[in-house]
């Protein structure tokens, strides 16, 4: 996100009735140190900062680490959010996790340190903390069901990602018509935690992969929404949710429901959307990039 791009999306929220508070988030926003501490300024001014949030995946030296966090707080930053979990474990030493959560601890004390979950801290300590942690790895050691247990209901996954596809084999699986009562609305409309991103997306909730508009246009989207006007992909979510979507997208776009069921009525979503952006053109299924990694 550039430096412009980043007031302007502060100043966007700064246009809500009550200004929601601000977390910055990646990727991993500590790739981009100065930009940061810029955004960390900015929020500050406005009134709406609330915590920034790392993977830890920058953490290999005691004192950079430190020497960051104190220039965070000097900005008046007041809290970090460590994301700790085998998800970030497969990509990052544990060493660097407990890094951060020692340095954070030191800078900005017990209130000021969010450990995201800080029941995998031991967890992720069971295996190398030197080396990133294989998934498969909780399967090998605790067998099926527990590592279906430890990944799944220990984390409280949203199956809206690649989840379903690489895990799905831990946990029982249900048919599409076993979605037809769910819809969506409480998660488009009245999420508690939503996203902006770089390109102008304005992601509702943990619905990834799906924006309901851009946040460039903040004004256009609160008009419309509070007139019950929806993009056409958000409309039918709202109302019918996943399997109303597989239901259009049998009838119009050839999609056939797995036979082997879904994890959730989130995977149920995201592989109707997977097979969507193969053939077709929606604004909301994006940002496209999302779809690559399925
Ligand atoms: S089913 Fe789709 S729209 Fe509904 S909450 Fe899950 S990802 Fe979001």
């Amino acid at each position: 996100m550039s430096p412009a791009a980043l007031q302007e999306a502060l100043d966007a929220i700064t246009l809500w009735p009550i200004p929601p508070q601000v977390h910055f988030t990646g990727g991993e926003p500590f790739l981009q140190f100065e930009l940061l501490l810029d955004g960390v300024h900015w929020a500050v001014e406005r009134g709406i900062v609330n915590y920034v949030e790392t993977s830890a995946s920058w953490c290999i030296d005691d004192e950079e680490v430190h020497r960051r966090f104190v220039t965070l707080r000097e900005a008046g930053l007041e809290a970090i959010l460590i994301s700790c979990s085998p998800f970030h474990a497969e990509k990052i030493p544990p060493a660097r996790t407990l890094r951060a959560v020692q340095a954070s601890l030191e800078v900005f004390g017990t209130r000021g340190t969010i450990v995201y979950l800080p029941e995998y801290l031991k967890i992720i300590q069971l295996f190398d903390i030197d080396r990133p942690t294989p998934l498969s790895h909780y399967e090998e050691t605790f067998g099926v069901d527990e590592a279906g247990r430890v990944l799944w209901q220990g984390y409280g996954i949203i199956s809206g990602g690649r989840a379903g596809y690489k895990l799905g084999h831990l946990i029982p699986k249900y048919p599409a018509e076993s979605f037809a009562e769910t819809n969506c609305m409480l998660d488009l409309l009245y999420a508690h935690h939503s996203h902006f991103d770089l390109y102008g997306n304005y992601i509702s909730g943990f619905c990834g992969g799906l924006t309901i508009g851009s946040w460039r246009e903040l004004h256009q989207v609160f008009e419309d929404f509070r007139a019950g006007r929806y993009p056409p992909l958000i409309e039918i979510l709202i109302a019918r949710g996943p399997y109303g979507l597989a239901q259009m997208a049998r009838e119009d776009y050839g999609y056939q429901p797995n036979p082997a069921g879904y994890t959730g009525k989130c995977h149920l979503c995201v592989d109707v959307r997977r097979h969507m952006v193969r053939t077709g053109d929606f604004f909301e299924l994006s940002p496209l990039p999302f779809y690559d990694h399925l």
